[in-house]
């Protein structure tokens, strides 16, 4: 199995305005949470008005680009030291 480098992606959900950009940009990692109208990062948890998850390299390229399209700049990526 070959061993992927692991990154920490965050998103400060408080002002998120719901553009839906990082849910069509990478949908493996991001959906819209009806309830809110808000995206989510799948499989995160709540860290104050932070939500936070985690992501392969395979699927960083198209986070950086959701990362550099979302209108408010709120998502944040970070490789994980192990
Ligand atoms: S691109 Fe940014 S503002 Fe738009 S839904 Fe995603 S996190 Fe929210």
């Amino acid at each position: 199995m070959i061993k992927q480098n692991k990154y920490t992606i965050s998103q400060q959900r408080s002002k998120c305005i719901g553009c839906g950009v990082c849910c069509q940009l990478a949908p493996d990692t991001w959906h819209m949470n009806e309830a809110d109208g808000k995206s989510e990062i799948i499989d995160s948890i709540n860290k104050k008005e932070w939500s936070v998850g985690q992501i392969l390299e395979t699927e960083l390229s198209e986070n950086l680009k959701a990362q550099s399209e979302c209108p408010v700049k709120i998502i944040h990526i970070q490789q994980k030291t192990v």
